[in-house]
């Protein structure tokens, strides 16, 4: 490999690092009565004293599967029983690490649930190495967490990264579906299986809080040059643009020039759990980076 090769992959480790040490870190501080915000806030923290955001802290609690982050007047609190998915982006100069993982608070119905999701991350990760089919590796995730006896969520997927880019281009299905396209060495993947005891679909359900740039414009030049094309919350825009945040917020998505996530809930209403690694491909076999 060439040397800016390696530059750029010591990158991808270091922010690996970071954002598998951040995530251990929210684990940890995670309680019954705290606010998602304080949890949210001192995660994030962690990351900027360290490195960069690659996108807010997601909190994404029981039926909600993902692209939740609360906002500045979020009143929400972790309440026993709740099955919470932590899903933390750190960069090192645009080179970025994507990890998740699933508690549930003070009781332990979803057991089965969260090991399901882990698992089949774990047995997807033994057998990527360069020439592996995208449709092996959503195989076996599929196969995993329906020998659990739960299903896979089918729209959601895992991704390619690049520099400043979370999906970039190539996706990673968590069940069974033709694609005979193969990874390559080199090519950093972020690999994460949903498991659900719904029926393994989800659907917009109101905004998440999260935004990206959706086009370049001199309106949004700050915006731009604090985030680049990276996702941000409206959390981070209060250094900016203080009280006018949220008119600022609507004035520049009615133009089109920033586009708004939406918070993803599985149709049923069913429980959700979710892990997630950022992998480098091997000729091999492949190296987890967070
Ligand atoms: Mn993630
Ligand atoms: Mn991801």
């Amino acid at each position: 490999m060439a040397s800016q090769d390696n530059e750029k992959y010591e990158k991808y480790r270091e922010a690996g690092k970071v954002a598998k040490n951040a995530l251990r870190y929210g684990l940890s501080i995670i309680k019954e009565g705290k606010s998602y915000r304080e949890v949210v806030e001192e995660i994030e923290r962690y990351i900027r004293e360290r490195a960069n955001l690659a996108f807010p802290v997601n909190i994404s609690v029981n039926s909600i599967a993902a692209h939740f982050t609360p906002s500045i007047n979020d009143k929400n609190y972790f309440k026993k029983g709740d099955v919470v998915k932590i899903d933390v982006g750190v960069h090192v100069d645009g080179y970025i690490g994507d990890t998740a993982r699933t508690i549930e608070i003070g009781s332990s119905n979803y057991k089965k649930l969260i090991e399901s999701a882990e698992k089949a991350l774990e047995e997807a990760i033994k057998i990527i190495r360069d020439g592996i089919k995208i449709e092996e590796i959503g195989k076996k995730i599929e196969e995993v967490i329906k020998k659990y006896g739960y299903k896979p969520i089918k729209n959601l997927q895992g991704h390619s990264l690049e520099r400043y880019k979370l999906h970039a281009g190539i996706s990673i299905p968590n069940y069974y579906t033709r694609n005979p396209k193969t990874l390559k060495e080199g090519q950093v993947i972020a690999i994460e299986p949903f498991s659900t005891t719904g029926e393994g679909i989800v659907i917009d359900n109101g905004l998440g809080n999260i935004y990206r740039i959706a086009k370049a414009s001199p309106m949004i030049q700050q915006i731009k040059n604090k985030f680049n094309y990276l996702p941000f919350a409206d959390r981070w825009l209060y250094r900016i643009y203080g009280n006018k945040t949220h008119t600022k917020l609507s004035l520049f998505m009615k133009k089109g020039l920033i586009y708004p996530y939406f918070k993803l809930v599985e149709i049923k209403k069913g429980v959700v759990a979710q892990a997630e690694h950022t992998i480098l491909i091997k000729s091999d076999g492949c190296e987890v980076l967070t």
